[in-house]
């Protein structure tokens, strides 16, 4: 360490937000060199370099092989496939000199499909799974918390061809089982959650996730059996039909005064008139609309009204990942003035879907199915519609999956009551079938001699966010805590003492002994800092084993140092000729 490129610090980066960003810079391992880009200093590239280690030998164990790509790519592939387009914002886009389109690559799926086509000619080539660990760009709307979201991060991503469904589902398979021992050996708890493809295209889709709070996934367990589904991919159960005869007429009522959906509540099972036949009203029936625009990655803005039961907000992310590409936004003053049949306040059904004054898209909980009796906005300032049934009063455009989902929700395939949790996207797992082959005119001969497209999955796993999140997983009021195969050494030894006593010597030759005995090993050999210093840089590094070489070792009849475990802070005196077989047999236990 006296020589080591490092710097710790004792105090947290200002625009630090979340732990391992905090400690991985506090530590000495990375720098922020740009929004969303870090520089990484000697400890954090052996740390980095560990993790994607690891992802190599599971891939390469799994029988996949690596390529490699550039990430400077040109327009055209992008545009057959319509990505160009469709990755909006997210995308870097720029020019060479002489004026052609070029992009950074956000993730390959056409430059994989089209070295497939240019490699591979006949079905015996097939199946296949290649790979690539690289740096990826997005322009992220929000670049945060660190290595989590970055403009400029690190991605290993895989891509299996096959010629049938059974193919593709056996190469799914074998990326998940791969996945499982990969995040099995780093270390990092992880749940398997149902997801949606997204930008992707494709059906079968799955992602995992590290259950933490900063995590931006939000998901949802079932509390008895094993369903679990990042919230974006929930399913609404829809409840049967209601016949409409016994149904009440639907009169509109002046509702003075009832600015808020309890306010409305109120005040319609205060009037024993209006009150419902069975039971109270209450927030879950009354009918919410809103209205946002969708812009569409061609610019073009679309109006679009949400009906949901006024108990639920609507879900951002929910709505966004159901109207992808496009990008949702608040529909305005402005807008609202564009079309005057939309009140403000009372906006009802009667307004809206492509039938209606407004000619807005209408979409609604799936929950709104027809039979059902709703309290909803008349259109007119301060009157409401009462019994106003779906299906014989109103039909909506179709139904859209936007509405939160909440605690002891019920679960989709048990009914049971589910939970909800954050987590960290750390890999994604899609059957993409056969939309880039398709686009980009993949074709293969099959055993007739015929031409057959095959059928594609994709597979990503986050490096430096997964490196993150062990961070995360791992870390103590103290510092960081790696498990020893990610962790930049085995033994942090401390050489505590002054400079003409036996420590610095007794710690050289410790260092030497363990190396050769095929440790790694950081010693900290610095004359200036106190011992004091010296242990608190230690327990930050988060190296998972410290020696400390201190007064112990001056001992002249026993002599010991001093071994202390990072994660459970147990400490023990060995003996010091006996101390390099205990960190051998320790580290390799
Ligand atoms: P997110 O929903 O978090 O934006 P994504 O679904 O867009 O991620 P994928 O396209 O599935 O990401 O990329 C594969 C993996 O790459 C993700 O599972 C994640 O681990 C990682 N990843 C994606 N975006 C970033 C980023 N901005 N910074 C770091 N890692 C990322
Ligand atoms: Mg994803």
């Amino acid at each position: 360490m006296s020589t080591l490129f490092l710097r710790t610090l004792r105090d947290d980066p200002a625009d630090a937000e979340v732990a391992s960003h905090r400690l991985l810079v506090r530590a000495g391992y990375i720098r922020r060199a740009a929004p969303g880009g870090f520089s990484w200093l000697p400890l954090g590239w052996l740390v980095y370099r560990n993790v994607e280690r690891v992802v190599r030998e599971e891939m390469d164990a799994a029988g996949f092989q690596e390529v490699h790509f550039p990430a400077l790519l040109p327009r055209e592939p992008y545009e057959a496939t319509g990505r160009w387009t469709e990755y909006g914002d997210n995308l870097f886009r720029l020019q060479d000199r002489k004026g052609a389109d070029f992009l950074l690559a956000p993730t390959h799926e056409e430059m994989f499909t089209l070295l497939v086509k240019d490699i591979c000619g006949s079905y015996k080539d097939l199946p296949l799974s290649i790979y690539q660990i690289q740096t990826k760009y997005r322009d992220e709307a929000r670049p945060r918390a660190g290595l989590l979201r970055g403009r400029e991060f690190v991605m290993k991503d895989s891509y299996s061809f096959d010629l049938d469904d059974a193919g593709l589902q056996a190469s799914y398979d074998a990326h998940r089982a791969a996945y499982i021992s990969l995040f099995d050996r780093l270390g990092l708890p992880y749940v398997i959650v149902s997801a949606m493809s997204g930008a992707m295209g494709g059906s079968a889709s799955e992602e995992f996730l590290a259950p933490m709070d900063v995590g931006e996934d939000t998901f949802i367990r079932c509390t008895s059996c094993d369903y679990a589904a990042n919230v974006e991919a929930v399913v609404t159960p829809v409840p049967p039909a209601i016949s409409f005869d016994a149904q009440r007429e639907a009169i509109v009522h002046h509702t003075p005064g009832t600015p808020t959906i309890a306010t409305l509540v109120e005040w319609v099972n205060s009037d024993t008139e209006l009150r419902h036949p069975e039971r109270d009203w209450t927030a879950a029936d009354t009918l919410k609309n809103v209205v946002v625009k969708l812009r569409h990655p061609d610019g073009t803005i679309e109006p679009l009204a949400i009906g949901l039961p006024g108990d639920r907000e609507v879900d951002m992310k929910r709505l966004e990942a159901q109207v992808a590409p496009a990008e949702p936004e608040p529909f305005d003053e402005d807008d609202f003035a564009k079309h005057p049949s939309l009140v403000k306040g009372y906006i009802g059904p009667g307004a809206l879907g492509s039938d209606n004054a407004s000619g807005i898209r209408y979409l609604v909980d799936p929950r709104v199915v027809d039979g059902t009796a709703w309290i909803t906005g008349a259109d007119k300032r301060d009157h409401h519609v009462i019994d106003l049934v779906a299906g014989r009063d109103f039909t909506p455009d179709g139904t859209i999956e936007a509405a939160e989902i909440r605690d002891g929700d019920v679960c989709p395939v048990c009914a049971s009551p589910v939970e909800i949790a954050r987590g960290i996207e750390i890999g994604h797992i899609f059957q993409l079938g056969r939309k880039y082959a398709e686009a980009l005119d993949l074709t293969v001969q099959d055993e007739h001699g015929k031409p057959a497209t095959p059928t594609m999955g994709s597979y990503g796993v986050g490096v430096t966010r997964a490196l993150a999140a062990i961070a995360e997983a791992g870390h103590d009021d103290l510092g960081l805590v790696w498990p020893r195969e990610i962790a930049p050494a085995d033994v942090h030894i401390v050489v505590a003492g002054k400079l003409d006593g036996p420590q610095f010597p007794a710690g050289e030759r410790l260092a030497a002994d363990l190396e050769a005995a095929g440790l790694r090993v950081l010693l900290d050999d610095r004359y200036g800092p106190s011992p004091g210093v010296k242990f608190k840089d230690a327990e930050l590094i988060g190296i998972p084993t410290i020696a400390i070489v201190g007064r112990g070792v001056a001992d002249e009849t026993a002599p010991t140092i001093e071994v202390k475990d990072r994660r459970t802070g147990e400490r023990e005196d060995i003996a010091l000729d006996a101390v390099v077989a205990h960190l051998v047999a320790t580290c390799r236990s």
